[in-house]
């Protein structure tokens, strides 16, 4: 199928100031098609907001596009694009909504004017028709009485709506992607699900392509079609999502399952992985994961384990360790 974005093997490198280059991304490749809702999961510091930012231009000055590039479904180089060619991108052709819609919010004017305002600027529409449009959009993303909802200021909406409001805006110009930075982190547990299941409805009914970025597999593997994990500011496992969650082949992955599975209080997360993502200037030849992982044998500490193809999977699939070159990988060691 048609491909809305193509990342490859991209290097982002932060310059330090003393002076060193660190590699905040390495070797990173990833593709999402059209209509496809593609998840990135892994922890704080693994580099998957950081992946996002760069496709939209948005990196701080201090981290720059080292190596490979990002490029769109009409093969526009992305990371060489100044910055008046991103603005008419952003929005119109890639949108992104991030955690807190407040942040993104205007305080001072009505949730309605502010998108049919995005409207206008995007499309040129008249205010009437902005206007009605975003109504219609309201209804669309599930706003209760869109008409009255229209004339409410951002602080007398519920975290949801707001978010609501911001998934409005985003689809508001029928972008062929939407980036997704962990859009339900600061909702609770039901409204979550809803948000969720707006972004499938999206995707069904307009075809609208979905990164969906989060810390959290658990609850975003049930609307990713494909899932990439990543640590470290590596992909360190990559296949379709059912895949991915009933068989995993990276250990990292396995830890983040096995994590799901215990009694989760808000604020503590993957507490069966012991440990963190190392820092920048800790990372070695080897494996980033060798001081949390389980089966850290020698090799794992001297050789960086490359990107592979996993046997035996209906669908492409691929993670990075070395279990994985050995007969029956993970599943060998008992997990
Ligand atoms: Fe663990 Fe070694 Fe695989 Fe890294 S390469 S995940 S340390 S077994
Ligand atoms: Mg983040």
């Amino acid at each position: 199928g048609e491909t809305v974005l193509e990342v490859r093997d991209l290097r982002l490198e932060l310059s330090a100031k003393d002076g060193a280059r660190l590699p905040v991304l390495e070797e990173v490749s990833l593709k999402v098609g059209r209509g496809e809702i593609v998840g990135i999961v892994g922890e704080s510091g693994c580099g998957k907001s950081v992946l996002s930012l760069s496709v939209l231009g948005l990196l701080p000055p201090s981290i720059r596009v080292a190596g490979g590039g990002i490029y769109n479904g009409e093969r526009k180089e992305l990371h060489r694009l100044g910055e008046k060619s991103l603005q008419r991108i952003r929005g119109k052709e890639i949108a992104m909504i991030f955690q807190d819609p407040m942040t993104s919010l205007n305080p001072g004017m009505t949730v309605g004017k502010q998108v049919a305002e995005a409207i206008r600027l995007h499309t040129g529409a008249s205010k009437r028709e902005a206007e009605e449009k975003t109504v219609g959009l309201f209804r669309k993303v599930g706003l209760p009485r869109p008409e009255t909802l229209y004339h409410e200021y951002p602080h007398r909406l519920s975290g949801g709506m707001r978010q609501r409001v911001m998934i409005a805006m985003a689809v508001s110009c029928q972008p062929d992607l939407l980036i997704a930075d962990e859009p339900t982190t600061a909702l609770d547990v039901t409204i979550q699900a809803q948000i969720l299941k707006l972004m499938k409805t999206l995707r069904e009914e307009d075809g609208t392509s979905i990164l969906l970025i989060s810390h959290d597999l658990g609850l975003i593997s049930g609307v990713c079609d494909r899932i990439a994990v990543m640590y470290a500011g590596r992909i360190v496992e990559e296949g379709a999502a059912a895949e991915v969650l009933r068989h995993p082949a990276h250990p990292y992955t396995a830890g983040l399952l096995a994590s799901l599975a215990l009694p989760s209080k808000k604020g503590t997360r993957l507490h069966s992985i012991p440990g963190s993502v190392p820092a920048l200037r800790e990372r070695g030849p080897g494996c980033a994961f060798a001081s949390r992982c389980p089966y850290a044998a020698d090799r794992c500490l001297a050789e960086k384990p490359a990107l592979r193809g996993v046997a035996g999977s209906a669908f492409p699939r691929s993670a990075a360790c070395h279990l994985l070159g050995e007969e029956g990988g993970l599943a060998n060691v008992g997990s």
